[in-house]
């Protein structure tokens, strides 16, 4: 699976960027960027999580759904 425009950068997501409470939960509990590349949001603390963890967590619950 490599359909993902965003997969070869280190593009971050902040959970505001989602609306499906488990994407948010996922982007919180693996956030290590203080500013989100697709809405410009920044913190003090990390709100973002890279885009490949959550390509990779959409790809899984797409697989198992
Ligand atoms: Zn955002």
């Amino acid at each position: 699976m490599s359909g993902y425009p965003y997969q070869d950068g280190d593009l971050a997501v902040c959970a505001d960027c989602f609306i499906n409470e488990a994407i948010k939960g996922i982007i919180e509990g693996n956030a290590t960027d203080e500013e989100c590349s697709f809405c410009g949001e920044t913190s003090e603390e990390p709100i973002a999580a890279p885009i490949r963890e959550v390509a990779e967590f959409i790809e899984e619950g797409i697989r198992r759904a």
